[in-house]
């Protein structure tokens, strides 16, 4: 059989379009500038059955060189005030809409410390107790969960709670928190 070559490169686009377009761009920690972790363990329990999701209780940003160094800042706070290893969180969200990569897929976070073992923690970055996350970063937030659900990164069983619901808090704000109880995947009774 022979096959045209507009016909294989066809083919190969369609491929590397579906694969790709599993998952949304994340933004790397080279590209804002991270600095090395201290250290880095990897998840005791993976692929994670949680996802636990936070807000920064930080001004919002808007445009990718506002959340960088809004990236930046968390990452230093966390490191140098905190003496933790490394940023807290798994992934954060800018209100640009973009994702930033934090500890990244499998590896343990320092977000709360009864599902640091167990679970990814997504901040979105912003306070969110009296007013709502934009809709280009709810999408964000929404487009990472189901990333992590196709490509096997979470747990196929995996649910999705608020801060609040395994700690002493009232991360991820109370506005926040609301439209997380809406999801398919929230758990009422962690
Ligand atoms: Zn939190």
């Amino acid at each position: 059989m022979h096959f045209s070559p507009t016909f294989t490169v066809v083919v190969l686009v369609s491929i590397w379009c579906c694969v790709e377009s599993a998952c949304p761009q994340i933004i790397s920690r080279s590209s804002w500038g991270a600095k090395s972790p201290r250290s880095k363990l990897s998840l005791r329990v993976n692929p994670p059955p949680w996802v636990v999701v936070h807000h920064s209780d930080t001004p919002s940003c808007t445009s990718r060189s506002a959340c960088e160094s809004r990236v930046k800042n968390i990452q230093s706070y966390h490191m140098d005030n905190r003496q933790w290893a490394d940023i807290g969180y798994n992934f954060l969200i800018g209100g640009d809409g973009n994702i930033y990569e934090g500890r990244g897929w499998g590896v343990y976070g320092a977000h709360v410390p009864k599902y640091n073992s167990k679970s990814i923690g997504i901040c979105l970055i912003g306070n969110f107790q009296a007013s709502s996350p934009p809709s280009n970063q709810m999408e964000a937030l929404k487009q990472l969960i189901e990333c992590g659900e196709e490509t096997g990164k979470l747990a196929s069983n995996y649910h999705v709670i608020g801060h609040r619901q395994g700690g002493s808090t009232t991360c991820p704000g109370n506005s926040l928190y609301n439209k997380i109880t809406t999801f398919s995947r929230w758990e009422s009774n962690p």
